[in-house]
């Protein structure tokens, strides 16, 4: 019999809640304690209902299919285990909001393009442009480790990329601009090809032949394939829940709440992990101390850092969490008064920084997921700063798609993305 810590409750794919629920659910000989510093578990996951009758996510929207990662097979087969299988909604890869993205070129909401040929009748490059763009996939890629991303593709591809591209992509998955990030961050996977002097065309081809290929034997029982197999044959890209991915989170948390062998210390933040002989012990925000066999933390590593105490544990390790960067991301929801998705469904569009550095994108949640919706269109606008410092950022981010912004319901939380800084 063990005992087992375990510190955050959220969740995507598999983090603190699921992992306690699992030792709650399959291992009643252990003993296991979650600890949580806010008032509910779930973490980023957060589903809320506008007045008329509207769902918005104020952290994840959906969870990616992708159907070869472990992560996310796990995911759906504990939908199918939380008895929440027909209430999963799958979005396909011919939905306009898996194939459409869109990015502010000259303040005009453009289609991104998709394929080769829209790539060549793409208006907003010129020829020339477009040219040293082609050319751009046969130069050999020798930079040094620490250039910024952005510089990268500009020496590569030319300015208009890196400006409309890549930073807006960098902006979206990592709320920060490409100017901030290197490959190291980002492409950890293929970084030693940009050093060696092979052409951007091979990176791109060993980028592509990445093999995440899902075990044949399943590594965690039980396993049900099922929703994956679903997945698989609609070529499902994301998913969410009927009534929101809180629903997951509460369906957890209740298994593990009438479980013997586990506790939910609510409002309980872990304070300082020491060592104590060949346990580990957790001070918490309540002045109390146990002692483990094993910790689990999830969350961000920066703040994990400052958990662990520089006497009992090496500083390599202490140094490596604390250089996670983490930035601030603010995301304001907004539904519009009995209006239907106006022009241009899609995902939603991003923008790049030379366009505006305060709003990083806009999602069109009614065009993702209308069985979520009200009587009313509803959009997600991220931005780096809060809404009170923007007096317009509603009509700046939705004035391009929208006529007139009449507002009926805005909300605004505030989130955080991290980057990897090694
Ligand atoms: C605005 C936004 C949108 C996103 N959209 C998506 C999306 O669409 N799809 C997707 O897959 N991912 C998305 N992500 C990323 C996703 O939210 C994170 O990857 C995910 O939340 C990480 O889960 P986690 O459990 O590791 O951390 P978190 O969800 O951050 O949970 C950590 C938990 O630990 C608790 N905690 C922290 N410190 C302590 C302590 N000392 N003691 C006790 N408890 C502590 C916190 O209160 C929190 O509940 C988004 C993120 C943001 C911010």
């Amino acid at each position: 019999m063990s005992k087992i810590g375990v510190i955050g409750g959220g969740k995507v794919r598999i983090s603190g809640l699921s992992a306690t629920y699992r030792f709650a659910r399959y291992c009643p000989k252990h003993h296991i304690r979650l600890y949580e510093s806010s008032r509910s578990t779930g973490g980023w996951i957060n589903t809320i209902k506008t007045t008329s009758g509207g769902l918005f996510e104020t952290g994840p929207h959906s969870v990616r299919v992708a159907t070869n990662l472990q992560s996310s097979a796990y995911a759906l087969s504990l939908m199918t285990e939380l008895g929440l299988e027909d209430d999963v909604i799958f979005r396909t890869a011919k939905d306009p909001a898996a194939r459409f993205r869109f990015a502010m070129f000259d303040g005009e909401v453009t289609r991104l393009p998709y394929s080769l040929p829209s790539a060549l009748l793409f208006n907003k490059l010129s020829i020339a442009e477009k040219l040293q763009m082609g050319l751009g996939l046969f130069k050999k890629q020798n930079h040094k480790r620490d250039v910024s991303l952005y510089d990268l593709i500009k020496e590569t591809f030319g300015q208009k990329p890196a400006d409309y591209f890549i930073d807006s992509m960098t902006r979206g998955i990592y709320a920060t601009s490409s100017k901030n990030l290197t490959v190291p961050n980002t492409l950890a996977a293929v970084e030693k090809y940009f050093m060696t002097g092979i052409p951007a065309v091979n990176i791109l081809k060993a980028i592509g032949s990445i093999d995440y290929t899902f075990p044949a034997k399943p590594f965690l029982e039980p396993y049900d394939p099922h929703l994956l197999n679903t997945a698989k044959s609609t070529k499902a890209k994301v998913w969410s829940l009927k009534n929101g991915l809180q629903d997951m989170i509460m369906k957890m948390t209740e298994v593990v709440q009438n479980a013997d062998n586990s506790k939910i210390y609510l409002g309980t933040s872990a304070k300082l992990i020491r060592k104590h002989g060949s346990k580990l012990r957790i001070a918490d925000s309540n002045g109390s101390e146990e002692i483990y066999d094993q910790i689990f933390a999830s969350g961000n590593p920066k703040t994990l850092s400052c958990l662990l105490h520089p006497d009992d544990f090496p500083n390599e390790l202490i140094e490596l969490l604390a250089g996670f960067e983490s930035t601030q991301v603010y995301v304001t929801l907004v539904e519009l008064k009995n209006m239907v998705l106006p022009k241009s469904p899609g995902f939603g569009f991003l923008v790049p920084s030379c366009e505006n550095p305060d709003i990083l994108g806009v999602i069109y949640d009614s065009c993702n997921m209308p069985e979520h919706d009200g009587r009313g269109a509803r959009y997600t606008i991220m931005s780096t700063r809060p809404h009170n410092e923007l007096p317009n950022l509603v009509t700046d981010a939705l004035g391009a798609i929208v006529e007139e912004v009449q507002v009926a319901w805005t909300h605004q939380i505030k989130g955080s993305n991290f980057k990897n800084v090694r």
